[in-house]
């Protein structure tokens, strides 16, 4: 069935100018229900002197004051809410490290477009109504098992709703019923590899598995080599944020370099963290988005604290939507080492990148004096070196010469045996603070 590909490619292939025009009426309109009707932002336009008269193209976007999570958190549980309630059909909660929860809320319609957006995603991965998906992403109030249900149902494809954890039964099913595409996190996706290679299979052979749907964390081209090589031919990225939607706000598309946000739904901006000054395409900072077509909760420019740079070039693929570089990490993650700024994500990168070492690593932040520190441990592959003493310096001296090339910061690196680092079945915890305890 062609007309699956040809029902998305209108929208999708619309030209850039048709899009700006769409986006300016969606902004205006968003701002001026946000000014009638909902108190907190109509205030807060108010007191930054912004009229939706004055919205008149897409850069007055910057007159707007800035959206954060303490937003959403001062007017828990539904302060932001700008329908009547009884429009509202779904709550997500979002479980806040610190503080209140966050709660989203949508409407019959904000979850038909959220459902088109995940299939727009899922199509552009490849995946067709033939497929049959695996969906191990959390359902419940976490928004990222539903949100690619939706869009696998959509499409047509079989779902599997198998939710996370519980690996073996998860490999049992791709077994079993031919599944051809996996839904995770990629965190989960490599630890998945791993006990499928413990039990005795061999993912290319005794499995089906085409595509991979991996987002809700950080992940670098290196993983992206290692679920090639261990699990599936073809690894995408998918982005979103719960306070967005949830799964879907953006995805790969076969070119593989930047992620498509879909423009008719989202402005996306890159901002300064620092000042929050507007900064121009290919500059990295920190990803801004304004929902400009939800009816439910709409967030005028939103800090979503994650890293990336904005791409405007046009895609080889014929999408017209502006790209987003993969997100680097959280601003809140970047650690601050001797004066070198790191993002967990780039140890990663480059751990996986050596031959010899597991999937499973750790950092672990101390306290040297006044500053911080850093040291790595990561499993060593089963059978990757000898236990002769002198190998295993060799790879450890091999490791942190490699993270010191990239990052231009002495880590000590700790090797430890394969199964000894905890695995996790949902997003990955690498990071562990110590620096209140020292
Ligand atoms: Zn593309």
């Amino acid at each position: 069935m062609e007309s699956q590909t040809s029902f998305y490619s209108d929208i999708e292939r619309i030209n850039r100018k048709e899009l700006e025009d769409l986006q300016l009426k969606k902004l205006r309109s968003t701002v001026e229900s946000l000014y009638d009707k909902n108190p907190y932002f109509g205030r807060k336009l108010r007191q930054a002197q912004v009229k939706p008269s004055d919205i008149n193209k897409l850069e007055d976007l910057s007159k707007i004051p800035f959206t954060t999570k303490d937003d959403l958190r001062i007017n828990y549980p539904t302060g932001l809410i700008n329908v009547e309630m009884d429009k509202v059909v779904r709550f997500h909660v979002s479980s806040g490290t610190t503080g209140d929860p966050t709660v989203v809320a949508y409407t019959k319609y904000d979850i038909d477009k959220w459902s088109e957006l995940n299939a727009r995603c899922l199509n552009m991965m490849g995946v067709k109504k033939e497929d049959v998906i695996q969906i191990a992403y959390g359902y419940g109030l976490f928004t990222g098992g539903l949100g690619i249900h939706y869009g696998a149902e959509r499409l047509g494809a079989a779902i599997i709703p198998s939710s996370a954890g519980n690996t073996k039964r998860q490999i049992k099913l791709m077994k079993d019923m031919g599944v051809t595409v996996l839904a995770c996190t990629p965190s989960y996706a490599l630890y998945i590899a791993e006990t499928i290679i413990q039990e005795g299979l061999n993912p290319k052979k005794d499995l089906k598995l085409r595509i991979g749907v991996f987002g809700a964390e950080p992940w670098s081209e290196s993983v992206r080599k290692r679920l090639m090589d261990n699990l599936l031919p073809e690894p995408y990225d998918i982005y979103g944020l719960s306070e967005l939607c949830g799964p879907g706000v953006a995805a790969e598309c076969h070119i593989k370099d930047g992620l498509h946000i879909w423009a008719d739904h989202f402005i996306a901006e890159i901002i300064d963290p620092k000042t929050g000054e507007v900064l121009g395409p290919d500059e990295e900072g920190e990803l801004v988005v304004t929902t400009i077509d939800k009816e439910a909760m709409p967030l005028l420019r939103y800090r979503t604290r994650d890293v990336s740079c904005l791409n405007l070039e046009p895609c080889p693929c014929g999408r017209t939507h502006p790209k987003i570089s993969r997100i680097k990490g959280r601003n809140d993650d970047m650690l601050k080492i001797r004066g070198v700024n790191v993002f967990p994500s780039q140890i990663e990168y480059v751990l996986a990148r050596i031959e010899e070492l597991g999937d499973q690593y750790q950092i672990i932040l101390t306290k040297s004096g006044p500053l911080d520190d850093l040291k790595v441990k990561v499993e060593v592959k089963p059978n990757a070196v000898s236990d002769k003493p002198w190998d295993i310096i060799q790879l450890k001296k091999k490791v942190e010469n490699e993270i010191y090339s990239v990052l231009n910061l002495h880590v000590e690196v700790d090797l430890v045996e394969p199964g000894s680092l905890p695995r996790s079945e949902g997003k990955a915890k690498r990071v562990l603070d110590l620096r209140g305890l020292s």
